[in-house]
């Protein structure tokens, strides 16, 4: 804390993954020599620069752009980029360091960092947001490079901010780098079921937690907050697998159908128009919209947390244990508190935390990676049978861990433990860098 002040998400990342390791360092004494923990918990290199651009009527404006490349023990840094108002040094600090054990739970040969900006693309022009990615990549493209660091999107950053980066990249190195950001279009490099990954992962995901209870996701209610790629796509798989999907959520408030979200309407809606949730509301009858709602309010039985860190406290993780909820599982990156988390461990809520349960976005980006460096492309089917494949082991990983070191169903020791033990294995072997 007195290291990194002021940095609240990265000290609760770091504190949450330490709290699982206890067991991990006292069988093996040689990561208390090596420091391997004060070492993980040190970025490699973070890179802040400005980003300088003008809107339509030639104002300037200044924004601060940065890069964390925390750890390439496994491979070359790997993950995505944030564009959003809230963007600070601790906020990358914390999605690096996730991103550290996430991408080692895959068992594909990619490292953690992570990047973005406080710029704010809402009410944007299109123009607007290129000349800001222009600007953005201006800078950054010294930085990556597909065998040193490769970006891909997050929150505010999608397959056209991916494509005026990439252009960007092209222009400045006057290389057809395909393999140095993944989510492109699929005519221009990028592979199928990228853009849906994430979603249609943490539902592949949810059906291991719940198999593993005997149960299954047909028929279940569930809700989803944010209406994003991550909380569409995940809406999209969830009813392909037989559940009745009623409410979704963006910063505005929440819509509730309890007719079953219509996904067509939804992805026009949010994916294509990029309207405000409440438009959902007024093109579909059977919907209501509730202005700075709480949707943990709704009785459901399954909750997908997918729009933002600490977006599910304590008191929603009660209301929802309370009102029947059997799982939960996080497509956004930290979104339950540590005491929401708790409270349902002590409830007896199945919970997927999100470093091993929206993993498959970055995995099918490792699998772009691959595709890029053949020069190949997969089908749709073939790439999302990898996708389910690995989902499936992230969890059989994260349960045994959970099992050998003695809180058997704890997925959050269980991810933390066999994504660390990953990781440190390589540290180890590379020696003291
Ligand atoms: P998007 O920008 O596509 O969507 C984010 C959604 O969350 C929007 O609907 C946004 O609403 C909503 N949201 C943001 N803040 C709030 C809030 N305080 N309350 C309610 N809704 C809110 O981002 P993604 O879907 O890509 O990312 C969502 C989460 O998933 C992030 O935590 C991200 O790090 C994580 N993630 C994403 C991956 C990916 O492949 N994209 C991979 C792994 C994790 P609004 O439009 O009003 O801001």
């Amino acid at each position: 804390v007195r290291r990194n002040p002021g940095e609240v998400e990265f000290h609760q990342a770091v504190r949450e993954v330490l709290d699982s390791l206890g067991p991990v360092i006292a069988k093996n004494p040689d990561y208390a020599e090596q420091k391997i923990i004060q070492r993980i918990c040190e970025p490699e290199r973070q890179i802040i620069f400005r980003v300088p651009w003008s809107d339509d009527n030639g104002e300037v404006h200044i924004n601060r752009g940065m890069r964390v490349e925390f750890n390439s023990a496994l491979g070359p840094y790997k993950g995505g980029l944030r564009f959003h108002p809230s963007v600070n040094l601790g906020i990358v600090k914390f999605l690096g360091f996730e991103q550290i054990f996430k991408n080692a739970l895959t068992s594909l040969p990619i490292g953690g960092g992570k990047g973005g900006a406080d710029f704010d693309p809402k009410g944007r022009s299109d123009d607007e947001i290129m000349r800001f990615c222009q600007s953005f990549m201006l800078e950054l493209h010294r930085h990556l490079g597909e065998r040193t660091d490769v970006p891909a999107g997050d929150t505010g950053v999608g397959v056209r901010e991916i494509g005026w980066l990439f252009g960007q990249y092209k222009r400045i190195t006057n290389r057809y780098e395909s393999g140095v950001l993944t989510g492109k279009g699929v005519e221009w490099g990028g592979a199928l079921v990228r853009n849906e990954a994430t979603g249609y992962g943490l539902v592949f995901f949810l059906e291991e937690m719940l198999a593993s209870a005997g149960k299954t996701l047909d028929g279940r209610t569930v809700v989803v907050s944010g209406s994003g790629n991550v909380a569409v796509h995940a809406i999209e798989k969830a009813q392909q697998h037989g559940a009745l999907v009623v409410a979704c959520s963006d910063s505005s408030g929440f819509v509730h159908d309890p007719a079953g979200l219509q996904l067509d309407v939804l992805k026009d809606v949010k994916l294509s128009r990029r309207k405000r949730i409440s438009v959902y509301a007024d093109e579909v009858g059977s919907a209501t919209f509730v202005e700075r709602g709480n949707i943990w309010t709704l009785l459901c039985d399954v909750a997908l947390p997918c729009a933002t860190q600490n977006e599910l406290t304590r008191r929603d993780a009660e209301l929802l244990a309370r009102n029947g909820c059997i799982a939960v599982a996080e497509g956004a990156n930290m979104p339950c508190t540590p005491d929401a988390i708790q409270m349902f461990e002590s409830a007896g809520v199945a919970f997927g935390p999100g470093k091993a349960a929206n993993a498959g976005g970055v995995a099918t980006s490792a699998l772009e990676m691959q595709q890029n460096a053949s020069r190949d492309s997969w089908t749709f089917e073939h790439t999302e049978r990898r996708l389910a494949e690995i989902m499936v082991s992230i969890h059989r990983l994260c349960h045994e861990r959970s099992e050998q070191y003695g809180t058997p169903g704890n997925l959050v020791h269980g991810a933390n433990i066999a994504g660390f033990e990953r990781v440190a294995r390589a540290m180890s072997a590379l020696g003291l860098v």
